[in-house]
């Protein structure tokens, strides 16, 4: 996958869909509006449009991602062009504009379908406990190549700091020193004391914002933290989509009292690297795509070839070995029937 791909939207369905909504503007009793996909249940979306107002939708015809099959055609975090009856209660979704980026998750470790958390997402923050769950450096660059891979920005979020002994503690400093020194932002935040979340406020401000990590790591601790009257949105959201979304929410967003938004994704647990090809992999690696440059070959995996500079940087601690040992582990990963 390229690093600046974007995928490609149709409206098999329909034809093209901006010809045809153009049209629409002529028919009487039909309204078009521009808005954003804030909560998808199931096939049912819920679209704010530009003058504020939450409107239930379903997607009109086929939309489909050009080299790759998702579970979820419309996602959160969408903007789409909505076509409403007057007088009917359900509008329809029948155009997508491109996406900047999106986060994706494979269904399964083995399946080609992937699930579409969210698009167009200016900010991540990866929530990171070092215990109480613990998160894996593993997990932690995982995550970080697949954002890389699809220009999602992650700032990583060191929370729950109050509950740590002085190991602990140590071990934080040591992973925000590393994560600092490849280029990410990293701070620490605890709901608890207060430490960070006048920094997270900052930083989500007119935003939308991803809150990724393992369950239990504070994400709705954050939140909560982020918006005062939060319960009271989700409340007034859920009272309007009573159109039958029993079924369970894929993702949210939150409005913001400071505006942006929020999305709550429910649990990124196995965090994939989807359609990523072995000799991708180091492209996703800051430093290591960095000394790359410099291997004997071009064709360089960085295993075991000789005069490979990316070896030679992880001996002589340019290159961490825990960041090497997430290399190692995507690219076994990916499986050695994609090695050529
Ligand atoms: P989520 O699954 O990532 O959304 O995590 P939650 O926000 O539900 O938090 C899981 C648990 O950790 C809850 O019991 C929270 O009260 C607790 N928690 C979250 N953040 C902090 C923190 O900064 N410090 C402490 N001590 N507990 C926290
Ligand atoms: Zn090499």
């Amino acid at each position: 996958m390229a690093k600046d791909h974007n995928p490609d939207l149709k409206n098999n369905g329909n034809g093209d869909s901006s010809r045809q909504l153009a049209s629409c503007n002529t028919v009487s009793g039909v309204q078009n509006s521009r808005g954003i996909v804030i909560k998808n249940t199931g096939n049912l979306y819920l679209v704010r449009t530009e003058d504020g107002n939450d409107i239930n939708c379903t997607a009109k015809g086929h939309f489909r991602l050009k080299g790759i099959r998702s579970t979820s055609p419309v996602v959160v975090g969408d903007r789409v062009h909505i076509e409403h009856q007057i007088g009917e209660g359900m509008a329809y979704i029948v155009k997508i504009d491109e996406r900047k980026n999106y986060i994706v998750r494979k269904a399964s470790k083995l399946s080609k379908h992937s699930h579409i958390l969210a698009a167009n997402i200016d900010l991540t923050l990866l929530c990171i406990t070092v215990s109480s769950p613990e998160t894996t450096t593993v997990f932690i660059d995982r995550f970080l190549a697949t954002a890389e891979a699809y220009n999602v920005p992650v700032c990583l979020v060191f929370n729950k700091i109050d509950i740590f002994d002085e190991i602990d503690l140590e071990y934080v400093d040591a992973l925000m020193n590393l994560y600092s020194i490849i280029g990410y932002q990293c701070l620490r935040s605890s709901v608890v004391t207060g430490e960070g979340i006048a920094e997270i406020k900052e930083l989500v401000a007119n935003k939308t914002t991803l809150l990724a990590g393992h369950s239990g790591v504070g994400k709705s601790s954050i939140i909560n933290e982020l918006q005062s009257e939060m319960a009271l949105k989700v409340g007034e959201i859920s009272n309007v989509h009573n159109m039958g979304m029993h079924t369970t929410t894929f993702s949210e967003m939150i409005e913001l009292d400071g505006g942006g938004f929020v999305i709550d994704t429910p649990g990124i647990k196995g965090f994939g690297t989807i359609d990523m090809e072995v000799s991708e992999v180091s492209h996703y690696f800051r430093e290591i795509f960095k000394f790359s440059a410099k291997c004997r070959f071009n064709s360089c995996m960085h295993i075991n070839e000789p005069d490979c500079a990316v070896i030679d940087a992880v001996e002589n601690h340019y290159i961490s070995q825990s960041r090497y040992k997430s290399y190692l582990n995507i690219i076994e990963d990916i499986g050695p029937d994609k090695y050529r």
